[in-house]
């Protein structure tokens, strides 16, 4: 532990975003660097506190070894930092810029005063490792022969593929889309995190010898036959990407998109591909509605306002969340609270608590939304339910509706359903405690298994398979 009382003497600060006047005519990523003098002092208010509740079960899910390499950064060992934090997760680049860092909300300072500034620390770390080149290829010392197939390419796809390749196995990743990345890919758009950052993890990648094959739906262009029949085990990760619909009148009316399909097109337009005008979904001087006030929500508002849309709305069905962490959610525990994300700060308006009850239009093309206030109720038996607000009915014009209000969970129709894996009541796969599902060889990883969770458990997923599938291997 560098400084003993740098918590004491040190505020915490983190990194600051480009002007919104400035950011919001492009697509890059919106954080300015932070300078090194800044950074190690952050590390120095790391209080290497008995037990480090940021890197156990409440804080970060890959377990990294925060207090280590918040020491190292501020002794200006930067390399050794990048050791212990590619010894726990394979993409520091996506955690460090993406994850909502419930390791900040664990962390042991944060009862007293600001949480360590992890994430940033973490983001800096690995960037600075590529830009110094010490992100070098890690290919296997020995090939074992035995080969997997992975099923889809998000982050639990890649981590998997990337601890079984270093492990000597010959590795295939399929993907039904025409690139690699999944929701980091064609979720997650460029102001969050630019997709040269995940090119130059595939580069990697691809030198350690994975292969990757786009194009391929598994299930439908690649039977589930000719797969068990290649390979010797299959990894799932086909994430968990059936979005929840809304059934009320209007829903048919042309100007009601899933939010998925309007942040792919945007992601494909950044990378150079041609968008069929037919399809075409922009925001354009347009009044936008979004339902669902959550990150997919707020991801269609930045975007929303990169396109130029005349006016923005984020509805929520649920009511404000408190601005400081709830009382049902205290220390080390993941907050309940009011998050405001630069999206937010880009502009736009929120509403909480509406339910949204029909859409009305004119010659089929969209033209108003109709809803009402609601108060949320919570029985004695703990179960919740929505009752009408009297006289609170109210209409919002709008030319584009975007649904953001979630996942229901993996799609199951082809693959799933042609392997015979078991799922759970809420759709998702179940598997045992090596991770393979009631196929033998037949292995599930990320929000296929979770449901629709965060980056940093789809990658701790991937690992977690890649060992069970180790396992199975070496007593095949
Ligand atoms: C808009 C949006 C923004 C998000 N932002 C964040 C964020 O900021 N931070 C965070 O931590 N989390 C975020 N998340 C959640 C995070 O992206 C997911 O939890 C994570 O990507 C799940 O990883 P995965 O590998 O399980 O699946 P996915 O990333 O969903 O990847 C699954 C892949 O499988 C492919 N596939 C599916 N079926 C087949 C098939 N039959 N054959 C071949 N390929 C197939 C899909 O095309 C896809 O590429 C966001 C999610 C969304 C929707
Ligand atoms: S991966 Fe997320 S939880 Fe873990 S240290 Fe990084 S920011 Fe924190």
């Amino acid at each position: 532990m560098g400084d003993v009382k740098g918590f004491l003497k040190i505020k915490r600060t983190g990194p600051k975003r480009r002007p919104v006047s400035d950011r919001i005519h492009d697509w890059k990523e919106i954080y300015k660097p932070m300078k090194e003098e800044t950074l190690k002092q952050q590390g120095a208010r790391c209080m290497d506190c008995g037990v480090p509740f940021c890197q156990g079960w409440s804080g970060c899910p890959v377990q990294n070894m925060i207090p280590d390499w918040n020491d190292l950064v501020f002794r200006g060992r930067w390399k050794d930092a990048l050791k212990a934090l590619h010894s726990t997760n394979n993409f520091p680049e996506f955690t460090g810029r993406l994850c909502p860092a419930p390791c900040e909300s664990a962390c042991v300072l944060g009862i007293i005063d600001e949480p360590v500034a992890i994430r940033v620390t973490e983001w800096n770390i690995i960037d600075r490792g590529f830009n110094e080149g010490w992100v070098a290829p890690i290919p296997p010392a020995r090939e074992t022969g035995k080969k997997i197939a992975v099923i889809g390419s998000g982050p639990a796809g890649l981590a998997a593929a990337q601890q079984l390749r270093r492990n000597g196995h010959s590795v295939t990743v399929f993907e039904k889309d025409n690139r690699i990345g999944g929701l980091l890919r064609y979720g997650i758009p460029d102001f969050k995190m630019e997709k040269r950052v995940l090119e130059r993890r595939l580069k990697q990648m691809r030198a350690e010898g994975v292969e990757f094959k786009t194009n391929i739906h598994v299930g439908a262009d690649l039977t589930v036959e000719t797969l068990k029949k290649d390979f010797d085990a299959i990894c799932l990760a086909t994430g968990a990407m059936q979005a929840r619909d809304l059934s009320v009148p209007g829903r048919e009316l042309q100007g009601i998109h899933f939010a998925m399909d309007f942040l792919t097109q945007q992601n494909k337009r950044n990378a150079g591909d041609a968008i069929d005008p037919l399809i075409e979904i922009s925001a354009k001087d347009k009044r936008v509605v979004i339902l669902g006030g959550g990150d997919t929500g707020a991801d269609c508002l930045g975007t929303s306002h990169r396109q130029g849309a005349r006016e923005v709305r984020q509805i929520e069905l649920l009511p404000e969340p408190p601005l400081k962490r709830s009382t049902n959610t205290p220390w080390p525990l993941w907050p309940m609270q009011l998050r405001t994300s630069s999206a937010h700060e880009e502009g736009g308006i929120r509403e909480w608590s509406f339910m949204t009850k029909k859409f009305s239009g004119k010659n089929g093309q969209l033209q108003k939304l109709h809803g009402v206030r609601v108060e949320k109720i919570i029985n004695v038996s703990g179960g919740v339910k929505f009752i009408e607000v009297p006289d609170s009915n109210f209409e919002i014009e709008c030319d584009l509706v975007l649904l953001a209000m979630g996942f229901t969970g993996p799609q199951k129709a082809g693959l799933l359903t042609d392997l015979g894996v078991n799922t759970d009541s809420r759709g998702n796969v179940t598997v045992d405690e090596n991770r393979m599902t009631n196929v033998k060889g037949v292995f599930a990883a990320g929000d296929i298994k979770l449901g629709a969770s965060l980056i940093v458990w789809a990658i701790y997923e991937g690992r977690e398979a890649a060992k069970g599938i180790e396992a199975y291997l070496k007593k095949c």
